[in-house]
């Protein structure tokens, strides 16, 4: 989770400082599964201030847990947790949600056609990606039936007009999820900015993808990349996870 607001170049840690420095809520279950605690960012921290002991334990209605035993206010954005607690409510296996307003995400979720199958990137996510269209900016809980029917059993969720989320049984998995879901949309915008045709990528190789959604959706890599991030975080970043 800290890892999405790190600073630093081209590794991919330095791609999560991009994803960072747009809008990031990422929320990550608890422990105390049975209970429905999540972890979510203190509203008004930077991703580079944000440790482990700054989270916040909140329940599914978005409220602290530990406000009553606090002299004042938790900050935390409610209304920014209404997306992940329907998730998290709907999804036993989403352990961790994360849900992004970058700028190519955004551009492409404004596209009618959506994501395309012009990049290795974008077949991995068309495997297993829904959609959703907005709503409006002030969510709310009659929203909450329809973004869960939209992200069905899906890794990917398109929120038209308004950014990307993945869900993951870690938070490496989502993590990674949304690295290459952010890199099949800037790869569109880019490959459409000359205005030329695109080069589709045959169906029968899709559904080959397809095939295999599950195992490649869940084998984005977690396992073999996340722990060389959080060594890159504990190098440019030391004390996050205090
Ligand atoms: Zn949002």
């Amino acid at each position: 989770m800290g890892v999405a607001g790190r600073s630093g170049r081209g590794l991919p840690a330095g791609r999560a400082v991009r994803l960072g420095r747009s809008r990031v809520h990422p929320s990550d279950r608890a422990h105390s599964r049975p209970e429905h605690r999540f972890l979510i960012n203190r509203y008004g921290m930077g991703f580079d201030e944000i440790t482990a002991s700054s989270l916040v334990k909140i329940g599914l209605d978005g409220l602290p847990v530990d406000e009553a035993h606090s002299d004042q206010p938790i900050p935390v954005n409610p209304a920014g947790f209404v997306i992940h607690s329907a998730v998290h409510a709907a999804r036993d296996d989403a352990l961790c949600v994360m849900h992004t307003h970058s700028l190519n995400g955004i551009a492409v979720s404004a596209q009618r056609d959506g994501v395309l199958p012009i990049s290795q990137q974008s077949l991995f996510v068309l495997a297993a990606l829904g959609y959703h269209d907005y709503e409006g900016v002030a969510l709310n809980d009659e929203e909450k039936p329809r973004l869960v029917r939209d992200l069905g059993r899906n890794t990917f969720l398109m929120l038209r007009n308004h950014g990307l989320l993945t869900v993951g049984a870690s938070v490496a998995d989502a993590f990674l999820a949304m690295y290459i879901f952010e890199a099949a949309c800037a790869i569109q915008v880019r490959a459409m900015a000359g205005g030329g045709d695109l080069l589709r990528i045959p169906a029968p190789i899709l559904a080959g993808i397809q095939a295999q959604a599950a195992q490649v959706t869940r084998g984005l890599g977690g396992a073999l990349a996340w722990p060389s991030l959080l060594r890159r975080l504990q190098r440019h970043n030391p004390g996050y996870d205090r």
